[in-house]
């Protein structure tokens, strides 16, 4: 054998470590199982969506590089955007962790990511740190009104945020976002929100997924249009290098996904994820190769698959309740997934993704699909 045979046979069978067990590892794990490797989570609740598909360990994230089943592993990555950098950086001194806690560390602070954006000069909206009321009022004075105050860290789906149209507004929002660090953000008059999924392997190769367009209801993300409609080769073009640069910019490896706003012509970049994304769930369907498989294929140096998608597709979540599985699986090439979790407001609990063979019939399955998900959805 020569040293590639020797390492493609070492694959097989290989561990994976994923610190965090929701449904992005759930996915992750199923990905995982098909290309025969072993995955093992680690993630302190006790009923994580992805022990169903894998090895689970129900202890705190900081504990892992203590245990010889996380350590031994062949390559950790991580689906959990608030893991502990701590825990990255002591398992990256036992094996190799993609996306590096570097990485990890300009994603989990706004500040980070969109001072990052403007050194890579990638657009982003006018944005100040701010720490006191007087820093907030300075900052208005230069950024103006309307804008966004936001939490620095630990945001998620539109939470740790305010939108601000006056000074009163802009001191009820302070008053109850501080004492955490935070950002002031200009409001971005955006046309539509799309975000871009890249992908770079511990080899240097690299794709891009189509640009995807996302709406969001109440915060969260409810549907997702891919490839985006409408979307020009220029603009596609302009999503694809902002993300190259951050990849270069990070040495990343692992799936990376770029949220954007877009006005006019321009995509302005609004934060990253360093990991598989939500707004990527369609790719199990709707790629050649699926989100989940490519990080697996990138984190462990094997050939990226295509990012190409087979047909126009839709994507909408199931948030809060369940919908009547027979009522959907009636829509044509309507896929569902159920993440095993218990529902309630405002949670993410599956997702359900159609495919079409052209815009008219994906709309019309799409307005089928969202009458049935609409009663569930709390
Ligand atoms: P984020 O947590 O940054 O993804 O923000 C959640 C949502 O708030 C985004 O998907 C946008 O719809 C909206 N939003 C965030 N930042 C801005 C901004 N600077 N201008 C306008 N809308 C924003």
């Amino acid at each position: 054998m020569n040293g590639d045979e020797a390492g493609a046979s070492e694959t097989l069978g290989a561990r994976v470590a994923i610190l965090g067990g929701g449904q992005l590892g759930r996915m992750l794990g199923l990905a995982a199982r098909a290309l025969g490797l072993d995955v093992i989570f680690v993630d302190p609740a006790a009923d994580s969506p992805a022990a169903a598909v894998g090895v689970h360990l129900a202890c705190d994230y900081l504990e892992a590089s203590h245990n010889s089943q996380v350590t031994e592993a062949r390559v950790a990555t991580f689906e959990f955007e608030n893991v502990p950098v701590e825990a990255l950086q002591a398992l990256e001194a036992k094996l190799p962790v993609w996306p590096s806690s570097r990485a990890l560390l300009v994603a989990q602070d706004r500040l980070h990511e969109k001072t990052c954006f403007r050194s890579l000069g990638i657009g982003t909206a006018p944005f100040e740190a701010v720490s006191s009321w007087a820093e907030l009022c300075a900052a208005l004075e230069r950024i103006g009104l309307p804008a966004v105050l936001k939490t620095r860290r630990f945001g998620y789906d539109g939470k740790g945020q305010a939108v601000l149209r006056s000074v009163a507004e802009a001191k009820l929002a302070f008053d109850r976002l501080a004492p955490a660090q935070l950002i002031l953000e200009g409001f971005v008059p955006f046309e539509r929100e799309l975000s871009i999924i890249a992908v770079r392997s511990s080899r240097g190769e690299l794709a891009c997924y189509p640009l995807v367009e996302n709406h969001h209801s109440g915060g969260i993300l409810k549907k997702t249009l891919a490839p985006a409609p409408e979307t020009s080769a220029a603009l596609q073009a302009q999503a694809q290098a902002h993300v190259e640069k951050l990849l270069a910019h990070l040495s990343y490896v692992g799936v990376l996904t770029l949220e954007l706003f877009q006005v006019g012509d321009e995509l302005l970049a609004n934060e990253i994820a360093p990991r598989v994304h939500n707004s990527g769930h369609w790719t199990i369907e709707g790629a050649c190769v699926s989100q989940f498989e490519n990080h697996l294929r990138a984190i462990l140096g094997l050939p990226l698959g295509s990012t190409a998608a087979l047909s126009p597709c839709a994507m909408l979540n199931l948030v809060g309740g369940a919908p009547d599985p027979r009522a959907v699986l009636a829509v044509p090439d309507a896929h569902l997934h159920w993440y095993g979790k218990q529902p309630r407001a405002g949670r993410k609990v599956g997702h359900v993704t159609v495919r079409a063979p052209d815009a008219a019939t994906l709309a019309e399955r799409v307005a089928v699909l969202e009458s049935v998900l609409a009663p569930a959805w709390r």
